[in-house]
């Protein structure tokens, strides 16, 4: 029971579980201690705040805003996030909980950060409790205070660092990484660039300067400063982190992401939370870390769509760490050779600021000279075409590296039998099995089912199965087969599975032990290949004819990206025709597509362009803004039933529903998916929908597990 007017923003702990020591209360009132009423979000899936009271003991501060705390919670205990602190309560005294303990050595999160999250929250639709303590370190959310002890205790002894040391090498700037670090540090408040260099233009060194000037300025001024600079893929923190840290001997670096210790974690957290490290640097979970003296933040490879978190908050990072900077109003930089067409969009709108650098940086080097294979005239035999095997051989024979490139992992994509048509489905999903000859498994890549490879056909016995397709695995086998002697390296998921496996592979890679590198998405992205002078892509042509609208811009994207790891150090080869280059061979069956010509003349402008305006035709993103809602159940009607439901249940103005479908991938483990597509031409009307919309989807009582996702960038 309440006392006064029911807030819907306010409920008692006590709700959930048994009654609280209101002897506390009492004790309070009645010696008029001090006391105060604090309002607390709480990891739950619960849109609202809850009521605790805290009661001085001697010597201890009040709490304030921002602060962790202990409290109970039904029956178990949690940590929660102070977001108010109030003089009484609408709830009923008696009924009032008492915190257990504040975590009062921790510094209270900011404003500014309980606001980004409170920005999540609201635009994404989730409970506040649910986006600001997930994304604090597990060390941060345990009732023992052992670990933040620990973890603090070793930043005091670990003394703060002296100026940016200068001694150090560092290359000359060219007049175009010059214009582009000028326009950054003469940010006065907010503004995004858009850094458009091609592959090896030296944006890395843009970013650099950049952030020097920035910290050295705040140095000068006594104020203190930090910079997060952001990267799409965990296995290039380690060469970023390497170049910063040469670069800036006197500055603290730290990184975040998923794959660090948690002790580690919790350590670098801390360090960039109590402004102790000068720059910190992540994947897409850092733009949510703490950081009170932010003054710059940087988005490598800005387009990539590893900064959308595909499960629980669905965020993008990158437009996160957009808001952060407007809200800050401190510059962003969106580094890319392929933007998206987003922030494309934003260029020609004037919204982001474009700054272009169109040379590789490297004395001598050039972009790689890019030959599309027409495997109708250039037939392939096991994956590789005549001119794909001659460029391989001389590279070797120079000693000079290759990478293949072909985003499949495992032997081959489906086993089927050539007598009775049986294929290797996976019987949980509407996927095919994935063989996996190493291992001698077949393995599902989406619910992870694993079976023996079957001796014969599981239908007329024929023991005769055969592969088809090809994966990583498959091309790693020809390869040892046609040239024996040269130093193979796959990378991909399946072969870096141990924790620091990935690095040392591309340590490898970098000593120059590898005479040809091979792997999925893996290793296109931003690697720093010194000694490669040729890439070769296997099979790029079916993104061409995807159901995705995006399948191209990624396609693109993808192939510009691996690319561009070609020729990167003015390294080159002779070819027949005396031209030295590096060179990029594409072997497709559609060399005349208009994103191969883009890609053959190095002209992401004119493919961005024609992009633009197909979506724009096509009313679609960035054109429109979209959201989804996903429901699951073991009955496919049952979630279609449901998403009907939820399509009738409130009008819509200026929002359109579509029908409820199944996803293009029904069922995943055996559960069956739909989806139902919201879209508009207006990011504030569907916004102002979607609020109440999920409360009534919210006050649904149904079997179906559903979730909303906005911003969706696989539908
Ligand atoms: P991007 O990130 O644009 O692909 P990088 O930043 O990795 O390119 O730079 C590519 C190479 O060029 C690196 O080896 C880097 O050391 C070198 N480089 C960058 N700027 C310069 C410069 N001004 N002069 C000489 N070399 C440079
Ligand atoms: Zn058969
Ligand atoms: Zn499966």
């Amino acid at each position: 029971m309440r006392f006064g007017r029911a807030n819907a923003t306010t409920t008692s702990p006590i709700a959930a579980g048994r009654r609280g020591p209101i002897e506390a209360w009492q004790f309070a009132k009645a010696w008029r201690v001090s006391s105060r009423v604090l309002s607390v979000v709480l990891d739950a899936p619960l849109d609202t705040a809850f009521d605790y009271l805290w009661v001085a003991t001697q010597e201890e501060q009040v709490p304030t805003k921002g602060q962790l705390v202990l409290v109970p919670f039904g029956r178990r205990q949690t940590i929660g996030l102070v977001i108010a602190v109030k003089d009484s309560s609408e709830i009923e005294p008696a009924k009032l909980r008492q915190l257990l303990q504040v975590r009062g050595q921790l510094p209270a999160l900011s404003d500014h950060w309980i606001s980004l999250c409170r920005f999540a929250a609201e635009y994404y639709q989730r409970p506040l409790g649910e986006v600001a303590l997930p994304s604090l370190p597990k060390g941060l959310r345990t009732e023992s205070t052992v670990a933040l002890d620990r973890g603090l205790k070793k930043l005091a002894q670990t003394p703060p660092q002296p100026m940016p040391d200068t001694s150090v090498q560092r290359p000359q700037l060219n007049t175009e990484q010059h214009i582009a670090v000028d326009a950054i540090v003469s940010a006065e408040g907010y503004q995004a660039y858009l850094l458009f260099g091609v592959t090896g233009s030296g944006k890395t060194e843009v970013y650099l300067n950049a952030a020097e000037r920035v910290l050295q300025r705040a140095r000068d001024d006594g104020r203190p400063a930090q910079v997060l600079i952001m990267v799409p893929e965990i296995n290039l923190t380690p060469q970023l982190e390497a170049s910063v840290r040469a670069r800036f001997p006197g500055l603290q670096v730290v990184s975040l992401h998923s794959q660090l210790a948690e002790g580690e974690r919790l350590r670098h957290w801390l360090a960039a939370h109590i402004g102790r490290a000068d720059i910190v640097l992540g994947t897409r979970l850092a733009v949510l870390s703490s950081m009170p003296h932010l003054n710059m933040i940087i988005i490598d490879e800005e387009h990539d769509p590893s900064y959308k978190q595909q499960e629980g908050l669905r965020y993008s990072a990158r437009d996160l760490a957009v808001w952060r900077a407007h809200q800050l109003q401190i510059p962003v930089v969106l580094g890319s050779a392929t933007p998206s067409a987003e922030s494309w969009l934003h260029v020609s709108t004037g919204r982001y600021q474009r700054l272009q650098l169109t040379q590789r940086a490297a004395q001598n080097a050039q972009l790689p000279k890019v030959r599309l294979i027409d495997t109708e005239i250039n037939k392939a035999a096991d994956g590789f075409s005549p001119p794909l095997l001659a460029a391989l051989k001389q590279r070797l024979e120079k000693g000079e590296q290759s990478l293949l490139f072909l985003n499949r992992r495992g032997y081959a994509p489906v086993m089927h039998c050539d007598a009775c048509g049986w294929i290797s489905n996976c019987r949980r999903c509407t996927a095919f099995m994935v063989l996996h000859k190493p291992e001698r498994r077949l393995r599902c890549h989406h619910c992870s089912l694993e079976l023996r490879i079957p001796p014969a056909c599981p239908t007329c016995g024929n023991v005769d199965l055969q592969p088809l397709g090809r994966g990583t695995q498959r091309v790693e086998e020809h390869l040892q087969h046609v040239f024996p002697d040269a130093r193979v390296m796959r990378i991909d998921a399946d072969s870096t599975r141990r924790k620091g496996s990935a690095q040392a592979a591309f340590d490898a890679v970098h000593r120059g032990d590898v005479d040809i590198l091979l792997g999925t998405q893996m290793v296109a992205k931003g690697h720093d290949f010194q000694r490669l002078t040729l890439v070769g892509v296997i099979n790029p042509d079916t993104a061409l004819f995807s159901q995705d609208y995006r399948a191209g811009e990624r396609l693109f994207a993808q192939l510009m990206q691996v690319a561009g790891r070609a020729g990167r150090a003015g390294r080159t080869t002779v070819n027949d025709d005396g031209a030295s280059q590096s060179e990029v061979l594409i072997q497709t069956r559609y060399p005349q597509h208009p994103l191969y010509q883009a890609l053959l003349a190095h002209d992401y402008q004119g493919f961005a362009d024609t992009m633009l305006a197909e979506r724009r035709s096509a009313n679609l993103p960035p054109y429109s803004f979209q959201a989804l809602l996903r429901a699951e159940a073991k009955d496919l009607q049952l979630a279609l039933d449901f998403l009907t439901q939820a399509r009738a249940l409130l009008p819509h103005q200026g929002v359109s529903i579509n029908d409820p479908v199944p996803m293009a991938m029904t069922r995943v483990a055996g559960i069956e998916r739909a989806q139902l597509l919201l879209e508009s031409a207006s990011r504030p009307q569907l916004q102002a929908f979607l609020r109440p919309w999920m409360q009534a989807l919210r006050s649904i009582k149904t079997r179906v597990n559903w979730m909303l996702e906005v911003d969706p960038i696989d539908i």
